[in-house]
Parts: structure tokens; sequence; C-alpha cells
């Protein structure tokens, strides 16, 4: 069991919302991948369902935003609305002392219009689904240009459904010089191959025997 507190990056009070959380050590994808991803390194990981991965790389993408910039900084994607809106929540209390940040969720099956409105002034934080993810930048009305993190979030699920061109095309709108974060339930070799195109010297972590 580590504790956060041995994250010198943490200020203290996310230490103190860890514990309000009821977060008290570290799980052991938190433990192996955290100090890398604070370091601002990619990361790819992998680990079972139920591991605690969103808070490993929550926290670096918290890490990275500087709330007084009015840009879109980081961007989670994930395969379906539900696991999206699961990803935001958590987003969201580990924010809870993070003044002013704006978070948003871009789906399928919401209507645009509205999308579009609330993208009019950038979320520092985006979290969606590939498609979508994908309408909006080709309508300019998300801008990746000032990305500094890159989550990919269930990157086995996303290749599963058919997202490969997808995500290959958003990742060609965000900057090379990004943190590119890659999370995995299993580690197919089409996820290795992502992994070798899209991140830079990544570190390999698992909390189990890769097959
Ligand atoms: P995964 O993405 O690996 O499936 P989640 O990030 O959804 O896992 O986390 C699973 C559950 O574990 C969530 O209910 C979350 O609140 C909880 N959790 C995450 N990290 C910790 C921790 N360090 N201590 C206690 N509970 C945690
Ligand atoms: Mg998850």
């Amino acid at each position: 069991m580590t504790a956060f507190s041995t994250l010198t990056q943490l200020p203290a009070s996310q230490l103190d919302n860890l514990r309000e959380m009821g977060y008290d050590a570290m799980t052991p994808i938190q433990a192996a991948a955290l100090p890398a991803i604070l370091d601002g390194r990619d990361v790819r990981a992998q680990a079972k369902t139920g591991s605690g991965k969103t808070a490993a790389f929550g926290l670096g993408v918290l890490q990275q935003i500087d709330t007084t910039i009015y840009q879109t900084q980081a961007l989670v994607l994930c395969p379906t609305r539900e696991l999206a809106d699961q990803v935001s929540n958590e987003l969201r209390r580990l924010a809870r002392f993070t003044r002013n940040i704006k978070i948003l969720t871009l789906c399928g099956g919401q209507p645009m219009g509205a999308q579009r409105d609330s993208l009019v002034h950038a979320p520092h934080i985006v979290v969606g689904t590939p498609g979508r993810i994908l309408d909006h930048l080709k309508r300019e009305s998300l801008d990746l240009s000032q990305l500094r993190v890159l989550v990919l979030d269930e990157a086995d699920r996303m290749l599963e459904m058919g997202f490969r061109d997808d995500m290959d095309a958003i990742i060609g709108h965000a900057p090379a010089s990004r943190q590119t974060l890659l999370f995995s339930a299993t580690w197919p070799q089409d996820i290795v191959a992502i992994s070798a195109r899209f991140q830079r010297d990544a570190l390999a972590v698992s909390t189990e025997d890769v097959t």
C-alpha cells in the first residue's frame, strides 16, 4: 500500500480531497503509473476493470491544466457515452478544489447545436466519444491546438468498436508536444501498434502478466 502523499507533485488540497473521497492509498495501477504520469511522461497502462485507472490518468490531467488559460488543454477519449459520463464525474470529484475549471462531455446522441454553444468558451478538459469529437474538429467548434495531454481510455474497446480511423484523425489535430496516456484492460497487438505510433518513449505498466 503506497500513500498518495508519496507523490510530491500533488498539492495538499488534493491529498485532503482524496482522503475525503475515501481514497486512503493508491491502487496498484495508480502506484505503478502515477509517478511517471505526474513527471509528464507518456504511459501505457494495463489493468483490469475496477482497478482505479480513471484517477491514475485523472490526477495527471488535472496537473496539466492551467485554469487561467481558456483553452482546451486535455482530451479524454472513451468508447461509450456511459464511460465518458463516468470519467467526467470522477474528474469533477478529483477537481473539487480546482477553482473555475470547466469540464465538458461531448458524445453522440445529443444535439450538436447545444454542444457548439458550450464550446464557444473553450472548456479546459473535454471528455467524449471519438465520432462526436471528430465532428466538432471538422466543424472547427473544437480546437486542440493548445492540447497538453491526450488520454485514450479503454483503448482496446475503442478499437473493437471500429474507432481506429476516428482516433487517428483526432490525434492528427493534437500538437506533437503533448503527453499521451493510453489505458486498456487488455493488451492485444493492435494496442501495442497504437502506442508505438502515438506515444513517445512510453513507460509500460501492467498489474497483470501480459500475454
Ligand atoms: P477502472 O477505470 O480501472 O475500471 P475506476 O477508475 O472506474 O476503475 O475505479 C473503480 C472504483 O474504484 C471507483 O469506484 C473508484 O471510485 C474507486 N477507486 C479508485 N481509486 C481508488 C483508491 N485509490 N482508493 C479507493 N477507491 C478507489
Ligand atoms: Mg475505466
